[in-house]
């Protein structure tokens, strides 16, 4: 590969090279299910990983606006290897807000040159597993460190992970967050889940058989409610609706293309547009710190885009796009993973309300 390319905004014609060397591939990377590694490299090499990086860190830090456009423009071009990107960058988040300085000088160059690969292990202290009567994934105190014992159960990435930040609940309800080895004794990953969508993403179960975590790689905690207040938390929730409104765009996109051809799309292409168009602006409105909307409201809406947009695709492309290999069929199940994935209550509870055709 010749020489590295800093991707310095959304506008640099470098973002659009990168997003259309992306969305060449994303069909072949839909139909083989095979991680991304190429992409990745890719992003890589186009200095994607410095974007969510401070400048204390030899980041380019961007805007949260910026991130919002580059998650939009990546999603439309390959929503795998952008969705592999956030589960990255949250665990990036996550190191970055943690005290634990000596940990963060450990991890963080290997992450920012692409190096070591981080993900995330957390959804058992927020969206998977609540009903339960108890926690999936326990830790308790012992000499030196902490025991974690249980699993983790949705994991991106985890067998070409060197790092997870994962979380566990302590039996007083204190919750713990650390930068798990994958190769410390007592983790292993599950073979990958088989998924409707961003199936190559390597997404399942990783479990932990009594692993000891000495205290040096504690990221926060023990405390109630880990996740919230300055451990990574903030505006990262709009990556999930950027990545809603990046796909809807590309399905959009598509039934641009071909209402050239057929006056009948014409109308239902620019509705959708107009509809893209205003969570786009609030989107970036809400990234930039205006508070237009709640981010539960934006995120229901794009949901909702993105699935509207992904069928309405599909129904232009007739019987083709319901033969495996069509783009459109592929933006259905895409779409689809926004119902399930880091999905809040109230915003599940908003989208199942309007599929049921209630107010
Ligand atoms: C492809 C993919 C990749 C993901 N990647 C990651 C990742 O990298 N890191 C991460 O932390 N998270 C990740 N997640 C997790 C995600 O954010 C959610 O936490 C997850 O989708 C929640 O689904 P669940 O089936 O675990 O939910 P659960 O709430 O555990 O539901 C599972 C089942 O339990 C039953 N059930 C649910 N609620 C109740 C109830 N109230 N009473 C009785 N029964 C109930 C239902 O039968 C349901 O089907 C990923 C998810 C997906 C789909």
């Amino acid at each position: 590969m010749p020489d590295d390319v800093n991707v310095r905004s959304p506008d640099d014609p470098a973002f659009h090279e990168l997003c259309r060397a992306l969305a060449k591939k994303a069909d072949e990377v839909d139909a083989t299910g095979k991680w991304p590694a190429a992409q990745l490299r890719l992003c890589a090499h186009y200095g994607v990983w410095n974007w969510f990086l401070p400048f204390e860190w030899q980041g380019d830090e961007w805007s949260d606006a910026d991130l919002a456009r580059g998650y939009m423009g990546l999603a439309g071009a390959c929503l795998t290897t952008a969705f592999i990107i956030t589960q990255r960058t949250a665990a990036v988040r996550r190191i970055l807000a943690s005290s634990n300085d000596a940990l963060k000088a450990q991890l963080l160059p290997g992450l920012r040159s692409g190096e070591r690969f981080a993900t995330v292990g957390i959804s058992q202290l927020t969206t998977s597993h609540q009903h339960a009567d108890e926690p999936v994934l326990r830790a308790s105190e012992t000499s030196g460190g902490y025991k974690l014992h249980g699993f983790s159960p949705w994991v991106t990435g985890a067998a070409h992970a060197d790092t997870i930040a994962i979380g566990a609940v302590f039996k007083d309800g204190r919750e713990l967050l650390v930068a798990l080895p994958t190769d410390l004794a007592g983790v292993s990953v599950e073979p990958p889940l088989r998924l409707l969508g961003v199936g190559a993403s390597a997404t399942g179960q990783v479990r932990l058989d009594n692993v000891v975590v000495p205290e040096e790689l504690v990221l926060a905690g023990p405390i109630h409610g880990v996740l919230t207040g300055g451990a990574g938390s903030g505006t990262g929730g709009l990556q999930t609706s950027s990545l809603a409104v990046g796909l809807a765009g590309a399905a959009i996109d598509y039934l641009d293309q071909e209402s050239a051809q057929r006056p009948n799309l014409v109308a239902v292409a620019a509705g959708l547009r107009v509809d893209q168009t205003q969570i786009e602006s609030d989107l970036l409105n809400l990234a930039a710190g205006e508070p237009v909307c709640t981010q539960d409201d934006l995120r229901a809406r794009a949901n909702s885009l993105a699935l509207r947009a992904s069928q309405a695709a599909l129904g232009a492309a007739k019987g083709a796009g319901y033969v495996w290999g069509h783009r459109a069929g592929r933006y259905c199940r895409e779409a689809l993973f926004f119902l399930v994935w880091s999905c809040p209550h109230p915003v599940m509870q908003a989208n199942l309300c309007e599929l049921a055709g209630l107010e």
